[in-house]
This record gives C-alpha cells, sequence and structure tokens, in this order.
C-alpha cells in the first residue's frame, strides 16, 4: 500500500473542490495539494444530473467563482454549461492535474504526534485500498449519497408496467416523445422536469403531495446584459454578484420578517402566469412560510407557460396505489402514465459518508458542533463545504476556502501545525440546517450541530459572512492553535 504526503488533501472534484484548490493555488502558493474523486470526471453534480432540462435555480454570477467570471449570457444556466464552467476553471489553474480519479474516501484518523491525517481510499477500478496522509483535509464531498436518491414507498409499484426513472438515475435511452408522463414531487428537480419534459411528451402531469412556493424570474440578467455592452466582464462581474447577493438576501430577510406579506406577493406572481380561474391555492400557495422550505426558481416562468399553454398540469393529491397502466389518487382519480419520474428527492450524507477518528477516539459526528459552519469541535486540521440553504452554494464555498487559506497563512506564520475547533461553552445546540423539508428532517439527526452564537452559529447571511470569514479574527474563543505533539481535545468528548 503506497502512501503519500501532501500539505491539503481535497475530497471531491465538484464545484466546491475545484474552486478550493483553485483558492489555495491564489492564496497559498506552494503548498503540495491532491483531490481525491470517487467518480471518474469532474463536476460532481452537474456531472451527474442528466434529467431533461436540468440547470441552476440561482443564479451563476452568484453560483459561479468569486475569481472567475461568469460570460454566458444566460444567468440561469444548464447543467453542461455549469459542469464545462467547473472543467474549464480545473484546467486553466492545472487542477485537473491533481485529481485522482476513482479514489472513495473511506476514513480518516488523526495523530497529534506528527499532527497529519492518514486518509483511506478505495480505488473503484482497481479494489485496492490507498493510504495518503496530509497536514489539512479539506472536505467537499457535496451533502448528498451519489449511489441512491430518495424514494418513499410507492404501494401497488410492482403492478407498474411502464418506465419508472428517478432523476438521480436518468436512464440515457428514455425516450419520452409522444408519452404521458406524471412527475411525483414539487422541488426544484419537478418544476424543472415539467417544462422540460412537456416540449416533446403527449402531457406531463406533476402529482404533489402539498404546494411549494414558485417563484418566476428571468433567466437573463438586465443589468448584466446593460454593463456588458460598456464594461469588461471582469468589471461586470462582481458588480451583477453583489446586485443578485443584496437583492436575495433582502428577498429571504423580507420573507422571515413579514411572511404574509411574501406570501401574497408569491401568489399574485403565480396568478398572473396562469389560466384565468385556475385554483392556485390548491395548487401554489403552501402552508408553510416562504423560506420554510426553499423557494423554486422557474426561469421565465416556463412552469406557468406549460400549464397555460395545457402541456402540464398540476394535481395536488395522495397516491392510493400504482395500478398497471399508471396511478390511482386518493380522491379516486386516474392519472395514466406511460412514464413516471420520482422526483423526490435526495440522501443527505454528511462528509461524503467518510468515517472520522482522532487520536485513537472515532467521532461521533451527531455530537460535534459546526464551528463557522466549516470545521467540527474536536475535529483537528479539518474543513468541510456546506453552502447556504437560501443562497447560491458557491457564495460560501468560496467564503470557506478564503477562510482556510488564512487558517494555513497563520499556522505558517506563527510556527504552529494544529487549529482545533471547541465545542461551546454552553449545552444548547440546535439542527445545522434549517430548513423542514422532508429530505432535511429525514437526515438531521446523524448531521453535526449548531451552536446558539456565534461563531458556532450558522447566521444564512452571505454579506454577514464576508465579515465573519474573510476580515473577522481567527483567534477567538471557538478554536485552539497549538503545536504538533500536543494532543487535542478528544471528538468524542466535544
Ligand atoms: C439537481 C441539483 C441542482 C442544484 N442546483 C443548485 C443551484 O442552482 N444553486 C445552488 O446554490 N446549489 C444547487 N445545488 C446544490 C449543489 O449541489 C451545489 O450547487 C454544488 O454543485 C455543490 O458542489 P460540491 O462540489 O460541494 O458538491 P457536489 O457537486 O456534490 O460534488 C461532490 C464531489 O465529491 C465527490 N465525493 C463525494 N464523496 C466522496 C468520497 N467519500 N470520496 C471521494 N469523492 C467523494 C463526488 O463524487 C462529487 O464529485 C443543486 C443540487 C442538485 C442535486
Amino acid at each position: 500500500m503506497a502512501t503519500d504526503h501532501v500539505d491539503v488533501l481535497i475530497v471531491g472534484a465538484g464545484l466546491s473542490g475545484v474552486g478550493a484548490a483553485c483558492h489555495l493555488l491564489r492564496s497559498c502558493p506552494g503548498t503540495t495539494y491532491a483531490l481525491l474523486e470517487a467518480r471518474d470526471a469532474i463536476g460532481g453534480t452537474w456531472d451527474l444530473f442528466r434529467y431533461p432540462g436540468v440547470r441552476s435555480d440561482s443564479d451563476m454570477f452568484t453560483l459561479g467563482y468569486s475569481f472567475k467570471p461568469w460570460t454566458s449570457p444566460k444567468a440561469i444556466a444548464d447543467g453542461d454549461s455549469i459542469r464545462d464552467y467547473v472543467r474549464e476553471t480545473a484546467r486553466e489553474y492545472g487542477v485537473d492535474r491533481h485529481i485522482r480519479f476513482r479514489h472513495r474516501v473511506v476514513s480518516a484518523a488523526w495523530d497529534s504526534a506528527p499532527a497529519r491525517w492518514t486518509v483511506r481510499a478505495h480505488r473503484e477500478d482497481t479494489g485496492e485500498t490507498v493510504e495518503l496522509t496530509c497536514g489539512f483535509l479539506y472536505v467537499c464531498a457535496g451533502y448528498y449519497r451519489y449511489d441512491a436518491g430518495y424514494t418513499p414507498p410507492l404501494p401497488g409499484v410492482d403492478r407498474y408496467a411502464g418506465r419508472l426513472v428517478h432523476p438521480q438515475h436518468w436512464p440515457a435511452d428514455l425516450d419520452h416523445t409522444g408519452k404521458r408522463v406524471v412527475v411525483i414531487g414539487s422541488g426544484a428537480t419537478a418544476v424543472t422536469l415539467v417544462p422540460a419534459m412537456a416540449e416533446r411528451a403527449a402531457h406531463v402531469t406533476m402529482l404533489q403531495r402539498s404546494p411549494t412556493y414558485v417563484l418566476a424570474l428571468p433567466s437573463r440578467d438586465r443589468l448584466a446584459d446593460a454593463l456588458r455592452r460598456r464594461l469588461p466582464a471582469t468589471a461586470v462581474y462582481p458588480l451583477v454578484r453583489w446586485k443578485n447577493v443584496l437583492l436575495a438576501t433582502a428577498t429571504y430577510q423580507l420573507s422571515r420578517r413579514a411572511p404574509n406579506l411574501v406570501r401574497k406577493l408569491l401568489r399574485r406572481g403565480a396568478t398572473g402566469r396562469l389560466p384565468a380561474g385556475y385554483d392556485v391555492d390548491r395548487h401554489f400557495s403552501p402552508r408553510y412560510d416562504p423560506w420554510d422550505q426553499r423557494l423554486c426558481i422557474v426561469p421565465d416562468g416556463d412552469l406557468f407557460a406549460a400549464v397555460q399553454a395545457g402541456r402540464a398540469s398540476v394535481v395536488t393529491d395522495t397516491i392510493d396505489t400504482f395500478t398497471e397502466h399508471g396511478l390511482r389518487l386518493t380522491s379516486g382519480e386516474e392519472l395514466p402514465a406511460d412514464v413516471v419520474v420520482t422526483a423526490t428527492g435526495l440522501n443527505l450524507l454528511a462528509l461524503g459518508g467518510m468515517t472520522l477518528n482522532v487520536d485513537g477516539a472515532d467521532v461521533d459526528l451527531a455530537r460535534t458542533v459546526a464551528y463557522k459552519g466549516m470545521m467540527l469541535s474536536g475535529v483537528p486540521n479539518l474543513a468541510m463545504t456546506i453552502g447556504y440553504t437560501n443562497a447560491s452554494w458557491t457564495l460560501k464555498a468560496d467564503l470557506v476556502a478564503t477562510y482556510v487559506c488564512r487558517l494555513l497563512r497563520h499556522l505558517d506564520r506563527t510556527g504552529q501545525q494544529i487549529v482545533t475547533p471547541q465545542p461551546p461553552p454552553d449545552d444548547d445546540r440546535v439542527p445545522l440546517i434549517d430548513l423542514r423539508s422532508g429530505y432535511v428532517l429525514r437526515s438531521l439527526d446523524a448531521l453535526p450541530k449548531q451552536g446558539r452564537s456565534a461563531p458556532w452559529r450558522l447566521y444564512q447571511n452571505y454579506p454577514r459572512d464576508v465579515l465573519l470569514m474573510r476580515h473577522g479574527r481567527l483567534t477567538d474563543e471557538g478554536v485552539r492553535f497549538s503545536r504538533a505533539g500536543s494532543p487535542v481535545r478528544s471528538a468524542s468528548r466535544a
């Protein structure tokens, strides 16, 4: 078993992992690094998901990296363009030459004496186990299981003779032209799939148990279009990025402070795009407040347009049973279907499923507390990227990378090797993710927690995090710096 050593080992070569490596190259030149990637491709989510119409649901001025302007005219981009952008970035910075593909990280063990992680990876191609050591472990493994999407129990599904597919495993040979399609779900994936499939299907029905807030936004950014005529991309990009950050932050804050007003505005927006007399309350007015769950964005109102044109419809009901030719609903209605898509979500997974051990003690993730939303109490020299729930993922990923670089430079400057977050002084813990969506609630128990106040509290607020992570103090009460050989507080006691 060969062992290599690098200063920083990055797990995952998706949007975050590639971005993390670029930040290292830009801000900590000379740092040795490698990326271990379980799959055989760069791009993570944007390579995995291949369903019709797959696209971002946030704008690319904030989903793009801070250091690489998004120059395509579309502000809401398709999956292929995002994958190409990540790959191009990896090529431009030479990061692609540092990726070891088909290496699935399964465990990491920290030893305080040499101040090192020993990381074990399973080689998916040869079946071997390989070991690498590193001074800092940087986990950019996303937030969900790659091998299986979430499918709830589907009564009577064995009888169904049509095609049943999950968006996470889209069959390349599926041709839905002229077919009757039912999409089960009401989240971002369902609202993307319905108008995209409706272009060629005989009809698409979105079957939802309960409605979601759906907001139509332009697929192009007017300010960006105007500025691009006068300014270079490097000047336009940060301006539009900040405009979008401030707009999204203001919308989120308004939703939390005046939910009834935002509820009315969203309802009015939907009503204006739907046929006269449409039952907006039944199909587009959720019982929960805006941003209790993620808001769904539809570019140029494409979902509403498909309903307006009669190519798609929304049914709010529950499944009684699958039949041979489709579904029977609790109301008694029958939905004939040649293809049923279960857009029923993801299975959350922390740290890409790897196990952690610190100085001989196994780490129980559920007992750790996130520090600044990016490190774990009692776990030294480890950072993880988890994006915002209410804004683009990359905004946080960029800040985490900036912070990791600051930490590495601080360790270097002070002749220390170890940085270990501490647990909050009180026992008050809250769930790490503040959404009430099903996929979040199913997994909360297994995830790290957050504290009630900074630096253990996640405010889901980018401008605030810019101050904290780009300009805030590195040495606060939530973290301890030390030299190699000094044992860190055990995670199991954190
Ligand atoms: C369909 C869909 C649409 C989305 N749209 C948006 C959007 O519009 N805006 C937004 O902000 N967010 C969106 N998200 C969230 C999205 O995941 C992030 O935008 C972003 O792609 C996350 O990048 P990442 O690199 O952190 O994780 P991922 O894209 O998940 O990449 C993680 C990488 O790590 C690898 N990996 C995982 N575990 C291991 C392991 N143990 N060992 C080695 N490698 C491992 C994976 O193979 C993968 O390549 C969307 C998510 C989905 C599923």
